[in-house]
């Protein structure tokens, strides 16, 4: 098997909770504690989860956006903590992000020339005719006309919008870019116009994705492998195909039980999951999905925080899963 392209190993972001006239600590949010995973050249993992899973705080943290609390991130085997100068400025262009607004994410007084072409001149990569090449074909790459570069942003849709978006991550030649709930913003049909580019860029050029959804029926087509995370934990990591053939997780199951099905002689049940995600100020103790778990046996899952277990490459942090498939701890 191919050595990963990046390794995320115990990743935490927890976020200081300020209180009163001295803006004293008083507690800390848990955004993130104890993500592990790992992405092939080419591959895409998606990465799902309700809003303020801490699923963008992981794709942030990757980036060095924010800087983590904890654990490592990694690529080509190497810790991205260590690296300085020219080796830090090399990654900064291999890892790249499209962000979910792109009403906000785009300088409104700068025409799409500039915005795609702003990496470049930072890196000071070319010539600036060869750079202004670089920007038209790729602008053409992601399906815009050349005559798009000298317009700015409000002339264009949402769908447009997020190509350009597309085209400023993509003009530095990444090898991994996230993809931080890029296409949520989107009509239905836009969606899936822009995940079918995606793809295909994934494909053509080799680059490998962390797609953040919170929508498992988005990340179905596009991810090779889906992570599953729940209140800064991820608690079921398998190829995309067992996740939707053979969910093991009560949490997985309640997500893709919410997913329509295209035939109207197929009906899934829906299991309802009650009342809202605890608070990251304060998870619960045990398993954090424990209060709404429909599965959840007391005296034991609000008290042991499970540990994961490997099924055949499909991994679950969840006791009843354990003690039903057994499996080996991961
Ligand atoms: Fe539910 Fe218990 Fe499994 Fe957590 S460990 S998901 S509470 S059954």
């Amino acid at each position: 098997m191919t050595k990963p392209l990046l390794e995320v190993r115990d990743l935490k972001k927890h976020f200081p909770v300020r209180r009163g006239l001295f803006r004293r600590i008083s507690g800390r949010l848990v955004a993130v504690d104890g993500v592990s995973f790992e992405v092939r050249a080419g591959e895409t993992l998606g990465l799902v989860g309700e809003s303020g899973c801490g699923k963008t705080t992981v794709g942030r943290s990757i980036l060095r956006l924010i800087e983590p609390s904890g654990g490592e991130v990694l690529v080509d085997g190497k810790s991205i903590g260590d690296l300085r100068g020219a080796e830090l400025r090399s990654l900064r262009r291999d890892l790249q992000i499209i962000f979910q607004d792109p009403y906000s994410s785009l300088n409104p007084r700068m025409t799409v020339a500039r915005i795609v072409g702003e990496g470049l001149a930072i890196h000071r990569l070319g010539t600036k005719t060869e750079r202004d090449e670089k920007v038209r074909r790729t602008v053409e790459r992601v399906g815009l006309t050349s005559d798009s570069l000298h317009r700015y942003p409000h002339e264009f849709s949402g769908g447009q919008r997020q190509r350009i978006g597309i085209a400023r991550a993509l003009v530095l030649d990444p090898r991994f870019i996230v993809c931080d709930e890029a296409v949520s913003a989107l009509d239905v049909s836009i969606q899936a116009q822009i995940v079918n580019l995606l793809a295909d860029l994934r494909d053509e050029l080799g680059i490998a994705y962390l797609f953040i959804a919170h929508d498992l029926a988005v990340v179905e087509h596009i991810s090779d492998r889906v992570a599953v995370m729940y209140l800064g934990e991820i608690v079921e990591t398998a190829t995309t195909r067992a996740i939707f053939d053979r969910p093991l997780h009560p949490y997985t199951k309640a997500l893709l039980s919410a997913v329509p099905v295209p035939d109207p002689e197929t009906k899934r049940e829906r299991i309802l999951l009650e009342g809202d995600v605890p608070s990251p100020l304060d998870p619960p103790s045990g398993c954090r999905f424990h209060p709404r778990c429909p599965v959840a046996v007391p005296g034991v899952c609000d008290r042991q925080a499970p540990g994961t277990t490997e099924i055949d490459g499909h991994l679950v942090t969840c006791h009843v899963v354990e003690k039903e498939l057994g499996g080996a701890t991961a």
